[in-house]
């Protein structure tokens, strides 16, 4: 069964990144929870899309050159009720505190495009002292990130290969890096996955996801292929979707049989 993630909690059904996005993916039947990390000035760990609040609160400024409490005073966008300030590592972790979601833990680079120093670390730390480590999945578009990640924790990583860089780097050059730093999962956007993509990669040994599978057609696309999970901005319509694929349903008929 092709497991969902639900994209920043649900952007396009409850906000970018919200609390209202995250307390109802915890309570919905997914299988993950997908979320990016960027530290403030004082070592709080904040989730968050973007490097910056400029484009998702009333506030502007880069987040690594914030104060916690400044980013806290920031009011988010289309909140959906509930808090509005965006929320640290440690709530979030509160809100899943008993939920069977697991997290797909995105470690972002700063605004500069480059990895924050001393940053995958922290998160570790952070996500143990919660207890939620052993429930955690890692992902990030950077290779100098999953490789430091491979250093730090032995928890399973996934790289996310962007357009431009499958195109580049081609099918053999992707398997080749993602091996090069111990990784065994690759994520592609949906738009560029295919039945030949996908066995290729399994071939080597890898598993295969997609991404960005927001449209009832992405997103039946990814369950065609049989992908091993999508990240998706629209939970609801991906749990949908999935109780009425045939694969689900011969999936329910086995369970109702057993
Ligand atoms: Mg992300």
């Amino acid at each position: 069964m092709t497991r969902i993630a639900s994209h920043r909690g649900g952007t396009l059904e409850f906000g970018d990144s919200t609390f209202a996005g995250f307390s109802a993916t915890a309570g919905m039947p997914v299988e993950e929870v997908e979320f990016d990390l960027h530290p403030t000035l004082d070592g709080v760990i904040f989730v968050h899309h973007d490097p910056t609040l400029d484009r998702t609160t009333d506030r502007s400024g880069a987040i690594a050159g914030l104060t916690a409490d400044e980013v806290r005073a920031a009011i988010v966008n289309h909140s959906h009720g509930g808090p509005t300030h965006t929320l640290d590592l440690d709530e979030l972790c509160a809100v899943f505190a008993d939920s069977p979601v697991l997290f797909r833990c995105e470690i972002k680079p700063g605004a500069d495009g480059r990895p924050y120093p001393d940053f995958v670390p922290r998160v570790i730390d952070a996500l143990e002292r919660n207890g939620r480590l052993h429930k955690t999945h890692f992902s990030s578009f950077l290779i100098d990130t999953l490789r430091e990640l491979g250093e730090e924790t032995d928890r399973p990583r996934l790289w996310l290969v962007s357009p431009p860089v499958l195109q580049q780097a081609g099918v053999d050059g992707v398997i080749a890096l993602a091996r090069s730093v111990g990784v065994s999962e690759i994520g592609v956007n949906i738009d560029c996955a295919d039945a030949q993509l996908m066995q290729r990669v399994l071939d080597a040994g890898m598993e295969f996801g997609c991404w960005a599978a927001h449209t009832t057609p992405q997103i039946e696309k990814a369950f065609d292929l049989g992908v091993k999970v999508i990240t998706t901005d629209r939970p609801s319509l991906a749990v949908a979707i999935r109780e009425r694929h045939p694969e689900a349903s011969a999936r329910i008929a086995r369970e109702r049989q057993a």
